[in-house]
Order: structure tokens, then C-alpha cells, then sequence
């Protein structure tokens, strides 16, 4: 099946050539479209790419009933209802990385053209002039530069500063001591700290609840007198009337500006007159390169998870840390298991009577915690499989979708379990059941627990495997007539494990088995003397 892709905006050639190449990819590039033919056009689309100029609103994104990805070709994804997008499956792919440089470059050159006075040396020998005397500037050299958020372009600013002889000094919470060493940046211990001792201060850190006004009144009132303030990263973090109030009462030495509060800035806006001003109309991504560099990024992150299903790059899935080279091809094993331990659960719960799971608690091994996020979310698609009626349940949604059902996810490390394994306990009212379950590269993923009782069943064969779960009393002669009632069904038995607690106790048999097993089939192993119950769950694609 082929899949449709609607490219918006300006994408550079480079990106989307890459989509053509794909015979399974059906590319249409089209200019920025006003919304109302956006809406009506949205239904056919497996994927939109887009830059800023298109908004992906919640009702666009509804609209989009085969919608799977959404792409930016940049860094932010504020014209996106990131929120709504979760909520529905689709994945968000961003371009995070491709206009690192092209900023960190800008940072310098307008930087050097406030202090040296570029704009007007160039401006008045334009005019005729030869303003030599009145273009005195001064040096970056021997300053201390505050970068606030040392990440990738935070941490190009504080790499170059060393070529200028700066002092570099950084404050960000997010990141380890190791980050400030690499950079040869001191740590800043408090945002005050850090503007207490800059002679400039940039701002790298992305717009969130937490950055929006972040630099307002009192953080300027805590700045050197004559210090100069950057925003490159995006408007609203730096609260306009203050800095405007700091630049006309001489507070501040200058501001350089890309981005602002309202974008376009109106014309008639008072940061347009204000002294010492550097302003450039947001184009700190605006290089060849940047905008080459993010189209390709955001095109192959895009095809790879309309092709194999890779959304390892989406913004909306749950991020994943640890020693893996490749961690999402890392933990695919364990979270495939993840997911059918937590069905095994939830059907025999459902056959139990329990209709609503309250609670579900993951605890993976300790080597796992890195990726314990994404397993909680396989855990809860596992935990929703045939409960949800949803074709787009899947594991960008799952954890929105089951806490919006009630209920409570939890997620754990337990040193008691061995490598590669993952417990999933679900609760019910009044019940609650745990499966264990453990998988690595290359091996085939088993069960090895079911409530009390230990198995070692293989969950993973053929490309729809069914698992029946019977328990009966632990006498001779039931094995001989599961295995007589399945094979009359057809039904072919790949793999029997039995277990028992004590003898004569209650034993438990999993059983893989080829092909389908149906309610019928149930009725007949429920019909079987001193069987005591039998569940059977037919795994939805892992
Ligand atoms: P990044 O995610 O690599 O780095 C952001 C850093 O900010 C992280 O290290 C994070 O820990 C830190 N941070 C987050 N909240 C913080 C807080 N409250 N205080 C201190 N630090 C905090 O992002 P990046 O690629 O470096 O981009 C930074 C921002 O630059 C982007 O979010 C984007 O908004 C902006 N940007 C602007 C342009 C432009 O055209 N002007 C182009 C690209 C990016």
C-alpha cells in the first residue's frame, strides 16, 4: 500500500527527493494552503511536512482521520497541538538538530555588528559618509558570556567563544556536571547567578511553561549595568516592556533580537526604535545549509515511520536513555513482550469478570530503566488491545488512552528480577495478576510467569500468535484431552508448558498454538473435566 504525503510550505528539494525515491510514497508538494482547503484535504493523507507557516491545529489534525505523522522541518513544534496529536496516534516528527550552527553562527555575527556598529558603518558609507570617528566599538575579548540552556545550540555558542577569548559561564537544570566540562563552561548554580556575573547573556532554551517570562523585570533589574541580552531562541521568554524600559534608561548596553513575542514585528513596534537594538527578522534557521540540513532530517525521520514503523524520532513518544547504541532496536524485543504480558493479563482479568483495570505497574529489570517510559507505554497497549476500539491505539497514545479510561500507571526497577525481564502486574477491583515476560535481540520472547505459577512459553511465533491459558486441577489424564479437544479443532499445539504449584494442587498449562482459536474452541476446553478455567488471547501485531 502506498502512502500519501502532503509537503507544505517551503521544504528544501533535498528532503523531498529523498520521499520520492520510495516506491511506496506518494509525495505532493504544494505552496502554504489556506486552512479551509488544508481541512478539505487532509483526509487523504497518511503524513503532512510542513515549516512554521502551517498550523497543525486539533481540528486539522482530527480532520486527518489517516494521519499517522506529522513533520516539521525545524527545531520548535509550537505551531503544533502537540497535546491533540498524542491524544490521537500521531506521531510528531521535528528536525532538532539541522540549524545548530546556522544560529550559533548568527549569534556571533550580530553580536560583532552591535558592538562594532555594523549596520550604521555600512548604512553612512551607502549615504556618502566617512563616520569614522563616531564608530567606536568595543571587543567581545576578556567578557563573560551567560548561556542560558547549554544544549545543541547553546553549546555551539559557548564552543566558539573560546576562539574569542570569552569567559563562558552557563545555567541550565537539565544537564550534567559532564555537559559544563565538555564545553570548558562554568556552571551557573541559579539563573540570578548567572546574570549576576555576564557581561551578555543569550538565551538557548526551547519556550515552555517554565522559560515564558523567564527573563522579565527582575531578572534584568539582577543583570551588570551595560550587560547586553540575546534572545535567538524564541519570542515570549524575554518579556518585551522590561527590556525595552532597561534599553531607554540605560540599564542595559544593547539587545540583540531574532525572535519576538509577535511575529511579524509591526512596524510600528517600540523595540524597532530602541537604542542599541540589533533586530533581525527570525532567521537564525535561514542558511542554505539549516534549511537542506532539517528537510533531509525531517523527510527520513518521516519515511522511516510510514515504511517500518521506526518513531523512534517522534517528539510525542517516550524519550529513551541507556547504554544502546541503537536503543529503540534495543528494547523492540522487550517491549514487544512487555506489551503480550500485559494482554495475557488483561485477558484473563476480562475472563475473571473484571471489566475496568485500575491500576497497572511495570517493573523492569535495573539494566532496562533507560527505556522504562516506552515500556510502561507498550505495557499499556498490551493493557488496552481489544478494549479500545480505536485503529489508531497505538504507542504514542496508549498511556493518554488509558489514563483517560481510569487508570493509574505506574513504573518501576526491581533488582529481583533477572536481565532482559519485565513484570506487568494489572488490578482490578478486587484482583490483581502479574506476568513476567523477558526477550532480547535475536531470541524468541517468553513468558515466564503467570500469576503464582513459573512457565517458559514462547509468545513470539508466526505473525498473529495465540496464547491459551488454561488452569485445572493437577490430575492424570487433562493434558491427553486439551491436546485431543485442540487437535479435533485443528488447532495445532506449538509449544505446551505445565506448571503446578503442589501436587494435586492447581496447575496451569500455557500453550502456544498456530492459527486462530475462538470462543467455541473455549467452551469446548471449559467443557473438559477438572479444567477450571481457559483463556485464550489472539496478540494484536507487536
Ligand atoms: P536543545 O533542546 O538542544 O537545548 C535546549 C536546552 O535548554 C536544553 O539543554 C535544556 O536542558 C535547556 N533548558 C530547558 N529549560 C530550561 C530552563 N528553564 N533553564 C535553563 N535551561 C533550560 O535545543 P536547541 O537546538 O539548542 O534550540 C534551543 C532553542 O532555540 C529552540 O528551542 C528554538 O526555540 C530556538 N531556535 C531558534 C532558531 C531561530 O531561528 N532563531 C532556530 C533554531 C532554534
Amino acid at each position: 500500500m502506498a502512502y500519501r504525503i502532503l509537503i507544505t510550505d517551503q521544504v528544501d528539494r533535498e528532503g523531498v527527493a529523498l520521499l520520492e525515491a520510495e516506491p511506496d510514497l506518494v509525495v505532493e508538494e504544494v505552496p502554504t494552503l489556506p486552512v479551509p482547503e488544508l481541512l478539505e484535504r487532509i483526509p487523504d493523507y497518511d503524513a503532512i511536512i510542513g515549516r512554521s507557516a502551517t498550523r497543525i491545529t486539533r481540528e486539522l489534525l482530527e480532520k486527518g482521520r489517516r494521519l499517522r505523522v506529522v513533520g516539521r522541518a525545524g527545531v520548535g513544534v509550537d505551531n503544533i497541538d502537540l497535546a491533540a496529536a498524542t491524544a490521537l496516534g500521531i506521531a510528531v516528527i521535528n528536525a532538532p538538530a539541522g540549524n545548530t550552527v546556522a544560529v550559533a553562527e548568527l549569534f556571533y555575527g550580530a553580536m560583532i555588528s552591535l558592538l562594532r556598529h555594523l549596520p550604521r558603518a555600512a548604512t553612512s558609507m551607502r549615504e556618502g559618509r566617512w563616520d569614522r570617528s563616531k564608530l567606536l566599538g568595543s571587543e567581545l575579548r576578556g567578557r563573560t558570556l551567560g548561556i542560558v540552556g547549554v544544549g545543541r545550540i547553546g553549546g555551539e555558542v559557548a564552543t566558539r567563544a573560546h576562539a574569542f577569548g570569552v569567559d563562558v559561564v552557563g545555567y541550565d537544570p537539565y544537564v550534567p556536571e559532564s555537559r559544563f566540562e565538555v564545553l570548558r563552561a562554568r556552571r551557573a548554580p541559579t539563573l540570578d547567578a548567572l546574570l549576576e556575573q555576564s557581561d551578555i547573556v543569550t538565551i538557548h532554551t526551547p519556550l515552555t511553561d517554565e522559560t515564558r517570562g523567564m527573563i522579565g523585570r527582575r531578572e534584568i533589574g539582577r543583570m551588570r549595568p551595560g550587560a547586553i541580552l540575546v534572545n535567538m531562541a524564541r519570542g515570549g521568554i524575554v518579556d518585551d516592556a522590561a527590556l525595552l524600559d532597561a534599553l531607554h534608561s540605560g540599564h542595559l548596553g544593547g539587545a540583540v533580537l531574532d525572535v519576538f513575542s509577535t511575529e511579524p514585528l509591526p512596524a510600528d513596534h517600540p523595540l524597532r526604535s530602541a537604542p542599541n537594538v540589533f533586530l533581525s527578522p527570525h532567521i537564525g534557521a535561514s542558511t542554505a545549509e539549516a534549511q537542506r540540513n532539517v528537510a533531509v532530517e525531517v523527510c527520513e525521520a518521516v519515511r522511516d515511520a510510514l515504511l517500518t514503523g521506526d518513531f523512534s524520532r517522534a517528539v510525542n513518544v517516550a524519550a529513551v536513555e541507556g547504554p544502546w547504541h541503537d536503543p529503540w532496536r534495543a528494547l523492540r524485543p522487550i517491549m514487544g513482550v512487555t506489551r503480550r504480558a500485559a494482554a495475557v493479563a488483561r485477558a484473563i482479568l476480562a475472563d475473571q469478570g473484571v471489566t475496568a483495570v485500575q491500576r497497572l505497574t511495570l517493573r523492569c529489570a535495573p539494566e532496562l530503566a533507560g527505556g522504562r517510559e516506552a515500556l510502561l507505554a507498550a505495557a499499556a497497549l498490551g493493557a488496552l488491545e481489544d478494549v479500545v476500539e480505536t485503529e489508531r491505539l497505538n504507542l504514542i497514545n496508549a498511556r493518554t488512552l488509558a489514563e483517560a479510561r481510569g487508570m493509574e500507571l505506574a513504573v518501576g526497577e526491581s533488582a529481583q528480577l533477572p536481565p532482559s525481564t519485565v513484570e506487568v502486574s494489572l488490578r482490578g477491583a478486587m484482583q490483581e495478576l502479574t506476568v513476567a515476560g523477558t526477550a532480547t535481540v535475536g531470541a524468541a520472547p517468553r513468558l515466564t510467569r503467570i500469576g503464582a505459577f513459573r512457565v517458559d512459553v514462547n509468545v513470539g511465533g508466526g505473525p498473529r500468535p495465540t496464547l491459551i491459558v488454561l488452569t485445572n486441577r493437577d490430575v492424570p489424564g487433562v493434558i491427553g484431552r486439551v491436546g485431543t479437544v485442540l487437535g479435533d479443532a485443528g488447532v495445532n499445539i506449538a509449544e505446551y508448558h505445565q506448571a503446578r504449584l503442589s501436587e494435586g494442587g492447581e496447575a496451569l498449562a500455557a500453550i502456544a498454538v498456530d492459527g486462530k482459536a475462538d470462543a467455541a474452541l473455549r467452551q469446548k476446553l471449559l467443557a473438559i473435566p477438572d479444567v477450571k478455567s481457559a483463556t485464550i488471547v489472539c496478540f494484536a501485531d507487536a
